[in-house]
């Protein structure tokens, strides 16, 4: 396929809970090196969105591929392999270990190694973490404890975690929860330097609108499960249908509350 085709084209993507149709024939594509926001109002589907395409919840219909391989039905762990990277919380157990451990761990398993015996981490893959951690800002605090970091930086060793897969497209659905204005602002310029550096693309969910329009290559906007606009960021900013879902649920686009 040529170098400007999408990465990731989702097509007719359907998802109903009981009576609810969370997510309606939604369709849409991703290019390499773009970072989209894929925003909407609590409950328009945006979760649902992101856990079929990374193969934890079964689609009803429609079709997903990525470098125009079908993955839609694949289980999560085929799909990771295949470059589709996502970032987890740092688990209780591997907070007590090293930021440069983590990396080490994630590297491990991505290469496929055992890593049940995870003292000879503390060999294997230094180099290596040292060097993403560098990508994320982190590679002053390698050898502190994941417990002593702040909210922020744990955050940014849960991205490093991620790319340590070597994704082609890194979901983040909400990626800044919980943060304050600043990290939020922080950590999504983080993510849109590495879009930039290597080619990545990535699809995420954010609240602050002020974020979502200044970091977005392009913007895709869902209510109760349907499509309803795509597009630019000053197109969306002024498109009347997603002013008005927006304003219908009480926020607005210039005041928000971070
Ligand atoms: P968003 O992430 O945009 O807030 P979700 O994808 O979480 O929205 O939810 C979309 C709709 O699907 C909502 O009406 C929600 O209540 C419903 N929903 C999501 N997950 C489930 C589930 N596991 N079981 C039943 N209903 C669900
Ligand atoms: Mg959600």
């Amino acid at each position: 396929m040529s170098a400007n085709a999408s990465l990731l084209k989702v097509t007719g993507l359907t998802k109903s809970f009981g009576g609810v149709k969370a997510v309606d024939h939604v369709s849409f594509s991703i290019a390499q090196g773009e970072m989209l926001s894929l925003i909407g109002p609590n409950g328009a589907g945006k979760s649902t969105c992101f856990n079929m395409i990374n193969g934890q919840l079964q689609a009803d219909g429609g079709s997903i591929t990525l470098d125009g391989e079908d993955i839609l039905g694949l289980p999560p762990r085929k799909i990771w392999r295949r470059g589709v990277g996502r970032t987890f919380q740092i688990a209780a157990t591997f907070a007590s270990l090293t930021v440069a451990e983590n990396i080490q761990m994630a590297l491990l398993s991505h290469a496929g190694k055992i890593f049940h015996w995870f003292k000879p981490a503390a060999r294997f893959y230094r180099a290596e973490a040292l060097a993403l951690l560098e990508r994320v800002g982190m590679a002053a605090q390698a050898d502190r404890p994941c417990s002593d970091l702040a909210y922020g930086d744990v955050k940014r060793v849960e991205l490093a975690i991620a790319l340590a897969s070597k994704p082609k497209l890194l979901l983040m659905d909400e990626p800044t929860a919980g943060m304050a204005p600043a990290e939020r602002i922080a950590l999504i310029a983080l993510i849109k330097r590495l879009v930039t550096e290597n080619g990545l693309a990535v699809l995420f969910t954010e609240h602050s609108m002020d974020v979502v329009f200044s970091y977005s290559s392009r913007v895709i906007v869902l209510a109760r499960g349907n499509l309803i606009a795509e597009g630019g960021v000053e197109a969306i900013r002024n498109n009347d249908k997603v002013k008005s879902v927006y304003f219908g649920s009480g926020k607005t686009f210039e005041k928000e509350t971070a």
